[in-house]
């Protein structure tokens, strides 16, 4: 297809919208560990899982081998409302750097969440409504899960106990207002309301949270509560499996206008949009079907992959959920204030950590100025005011463009634009105002951290 036939922007037509997820794990060799069970260090079965988590969600949580789920006419149906999203060709940011690179990004941020978190939210919602329960309890860190998730239980009447970092709460009461108006309640943790949060502030008075510490007190909440079940926004399996669902339609854009990526880019929190857009792209990696460069962006205050260690840990502060198998910094880890909120996981997907493990994809750690140096500059010339933990994949995708103007490659590089930042702006106006820092950990620092490891 010749060159000005392709669109600025892309948008599949509603009869090619996916109507299946696809399972990255079916087509991994080395599966990814199984979640343990703390006490016996068993694989966790769904029985032990159930008190926790939706029966549906704990089946696609321990398949590794089915390659599609179908995905329910309900979810289709929302979806629709504001899928597709589009895959943009960043023409004018390309022209501003000067490269030969081609550079696409798919846009996740056209919904009230501002985020694709909505993506899995409104799958999680969907089995909890169809188990019957009265609602779901979780935890939100910069504030996005919670709100997609407010929005999916408000759509399918169920209640929804939102425990929020206190240092986002504080930050972003307009989050939290919109978590209001679709009906959830919101508790900065850690709280008074849960035994681990009243552990936790009396072992650290004044702590501003953590997103370790609100999943301890959000899974505290949903097994004490009758009907209620805990869900999660990133990390676990069947997030990164709902969220295929942004790697399927960019794939298929790419495919119908003839379109061969060399570089995928995403930022990495938890891992789920990250794993999500690199799905399908990895699936034909893994079959030896087609070969492309796959990058993991994360902040160099939080840095999982490039500076944790593979090996089983908590996913929690209070230790109360499972043991995964991931690249962490360990449960005790808390980052130094960094303004991507949702990039401040002490682990990784268990999916991802193996792949990467298997030197199937890269990683690298950006800091935070640097970051929101490229924010802007992309924000000035595409329109778009991008979220902080997006702007850590404009970051990288920038660096590569300009490495393509120096040997003159016309690499096609795509990457993942999660969300938008109007809720960050506090992040901005530091930056604008030269009072950002990029506070990274030390070695001692993680290594302390890092020695508190489960041993077993
Ligand atoms: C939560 C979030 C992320 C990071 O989470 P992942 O699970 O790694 O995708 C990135 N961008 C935005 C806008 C988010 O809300």
């Amino acid at each position: 297809m010749s060159e000005n036939k392709i669109p600025y922007k892309i948008y599949l037509e509603e009869n090619e919208l996916p109507t299946a997820w696809y399972n990255v794990r079916a087509d991994m060799k080395n599966k990814p560990a199984p979640l343990l069970n703390p006490g016996t260090h068993e694989p966790m079965k769904a029985e032990e899982l159930a008190p926790v988590f939706c029966e549906e969600l704990i089946k696609q949580e321990l398949d590794n081998d089915t390659a599609y789920f179908p995905i329910p006419e309900e979810i289709l149906n929302f979806y629709k409302m504001y899928r597709p999203s589009p895959l943009i060709r960043a023409y004018f940011l390309e022209k501003k750097l000067g490269t030969p690179a081609k550079i696409y990004y798919k846009f996740e941020g056209n919904n009230t969440s501002g985020s694709h978190k909505l993506n899995s939210a409104i799958a999680q919602a969907y089995y909890a409504k169809k188990q019957g329960l009265k609602g779901v309890t979780t935890e939100t860190g910069a504030g996005q899960w919670g709100t997609a998730l407010s929005m999916a239980c408000s759509y399918f009447d169920l209640d929804c106990k939102v425990y929020m970092v206190k240092v986002s709460y504080e930050q972003k009461p307009f989050r939290r207002e919109v978590m209001r108006t679709y009906g959830a309640s919101v508790t900065p943790s850690p709280s008074e309301t849960t035994n681990i949060g009243r552990k936790i502030l009396a072992d650290h008075p004044g702590t501003t949270g953590s997103l370790g510490c609100a999943i301890s007190e959000a899974v505290e909440v949903a097994t004490s509560l009758e009907g209620y079940r805990y869900v999660l926004g990133s990390v676990l399996n069947q997030v990164l499996l709902h969220q295929s669902v942004i790697g399927l339609e960019t794939k298929a854009a790419l495919d119908k206008y003839g379109i061969m990526p060399d570089i995928i880019i995403g930022c990495a929190g938890g891992g789920s949009n990250l794993g999500g857009l690199m799905s399908p792209f990895m699936g034909e990696k893994l079959r030896g079907e087609a070969d492309y460069r796959i990058i993991a962006v994360e902040p160099a205050s939080c840095p999982s992959f490039t500076r944790g260690t593979y090996a089983y840990d908590f996913c929690d502060t209070g230790m109360v959920c499972p043991l995964a198998k991931m690249y962490t910094l360990g449960s005790g880890f808390i980052p130094s204030a960094n303004h991507a909120g949702g990039l401040r996981y002490h682990g990784m997907s268990s999916i991802l950590s193996q792949l990467y493990d298997d030197g199937l994809m890269e990683a690298v750690s950006v800091p935070q100025t640097a970051v929101f140096e490229a924010a802007e500059e992309f924000a000035r010339v595409e329109g778009i005011l991008p979220a902080p933990e997006s702007s850590h994949a404009i970051r990288v995708a920038i660096d590569e463009a300009l490495k393509c103007k120096e040997t003159g490659e016309e690499k096609t590089i795509v990457f993942g634009l999660t969300g938008t930042g109007y809720f960050d702006m506090v992040a901005y106006e530091q930056f604008h105002d030269g009072t950002m820092t990029d506070y990274i950990p030390t070695d001692e620092e993680l290594a302390e951290s890092i020695s508190k490891l489960p041993k077993f």
